[in-house]
């Protein structure tokens, strides 16, 4: 026996939940998820922030066309906003002003050094030469988004199914048959949104890889002084993307931006990389870190162009991909996640995305055959 529905997204991070959500009025939908919770992979690691001039132009422009949902999501989607002023400085120590030139031309301002040490009162102003600053930059409230989405989904009567890996994907009758340990399933439309494990997916389905490849990121969260108040501190980065560090609860967030291509797996950090990191943040403000309370990983996955990949494959009927979000996929997924049901539906990518920049032509998995 196999149950029945008109649409099945594979991966229940923030991508399949979210385009589940705007999927499931008017199409009965199911997503299916390996792990035994949502979110449990990339979308649960994140540094939960939204940066518009982060990114290459489509993320930017997926980015505005998002931002009219974080400040005002649909009635009863969350209780509290989900996003909230943070800020985003970089900074540069001599010879590497020319990053400082590139973020001024990304959007950011160039502030004195004085002023970035109002902002971060710690700062080592001696080592550096020059910092940029970004107003526009906030936090997400990632839980709160994704929980959104899941509620929306199940609200509607669409299905969330855990422990549900798929296993085999094969096409009869026009119709995707799926097998999971959670039964099998069959749709005449599938979503690819298994996120690091998006080309193994479509290798199972006999479609060519899109060379989706995964990036680990290490982070790390260690203590801060108790008389510090780090709470309105903005999201910082060594110049080139270097290392970052942001508040989070109290204690700092660190890591080395890593982008190690790696085998879609449970990911951790690179120890290495975080003791480096450390480093860099010990030269960056004036702290002397003496233990590191957490560390993880996460896999940014990204298409070889960089840009998301949002549509059909035009090598099988009905096999949707939603895939490559890179390290972008939260702030961009309000708009991306439209887009990729107007495409479904056979439509164009709406009105107010396009008018933001969005093309179907940029976003398609064809760009990358
Ligand atoms: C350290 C770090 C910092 C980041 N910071 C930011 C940030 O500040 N802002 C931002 O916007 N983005 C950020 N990102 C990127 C963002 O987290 C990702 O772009 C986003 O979470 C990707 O979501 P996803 O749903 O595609 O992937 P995932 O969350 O990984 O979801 C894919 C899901 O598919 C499931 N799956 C895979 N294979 C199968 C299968 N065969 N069957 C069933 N299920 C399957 C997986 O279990 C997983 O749950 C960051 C990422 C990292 C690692």
């Amino acid at each position: 026996m196999s149950v029945s529905f008109d649409i099945i997204v594979i991966g229940a991070g923030i991508a399949g939940t979210s385009v589940a959500a705007e999927l499931c009025h008017g199409n009965s939908v199911a997503m299916l998820e390996m792990e035994s919770v949502a979110g449990y992979h990339t979308t649960g690691r994140s540094a939960a922030t939204f940066v518009p001039s982060y990114g290459p132009p489509v993320i930017r422009a997926l980015t505005r066309a998002s931002e009219a949902f974080f400040r005002a999501p649909p009635e009863g989607f969350c209780a509290h906003p989900l996003i909230s002023p943070r800020g985003e400085m970089m900074v540069a120590g001599a010879g590497d002003e020319h990053h400082i030139d590139q973020a001024i031309s990304d959007g950011l301002q160039e502030i004195t050094l004085d002023r970035a040490r109002e902002l971060i009162p710690p700062l080592r102003t001696d080592k550096l030469v020059a910092a940029a600053y970004e107003a526009g930059a906030e936090d997400i409230d990632v839980d709160a988004l994704h929980q959104g989405f899941l509620r929306s989904l199940r609200k509607a009567g669409g299905t969330v199914v855990l422990n549900a890996e798929v296993q085999a994907l094969s096409r009869r009758g026009g119709q995707w048959q799926i097998e999971t340990p959670a039964g099998a399933f069959h749709a005449a439309t599938v979503v690819n949104a298994a996120g690091a494990w998006a080309d193994r997916v479509a290798a199972m389905a006999g479609i060519a890889a899109l060379g989706i490849t995964p990036k680990r990121r290490s982070a790390a969260l260690v203590p801060v002084p108790a008389d510090w108040d780090i709470s309105a501190w903005p999201l910082a980065f060594g110049a080139g993307e270097t290392f970052y560090f942001r508040p989070n609860s109290g204690k700092l967030m660190v890591s080395p931006a890593d982008e190690t291509p790696v085998e879609a797996h449970d990911a951790w950090a690179d120890d290495m990389l975080i003791a480096e990191a450390i480093e860099h943040l010990q030269d960056t403000i004036d702290i002397e870190v003496t233990r590191v309370e957490h560390t993880w990983g996460g896999l940014r996955s990204f298409a070889p162009d960089g840009d998301p990949v949002v549509g059909f494959d035009t090598d099988a009927d009905g096999f949707f991909w939603l895939a490559g979000q890179g390290g972008y996929g939260i702030q961009t997924a309000p708009a991306m996640a439209r887009t990729a049901a107007a495409l479904i539906a056979g439509a164009d990518v709406p009105q107010d995305i396009a008018r933001a920049g969005v093309s179907a032509a940029a976003l398609a998995p064809a760009r990358l055959r």
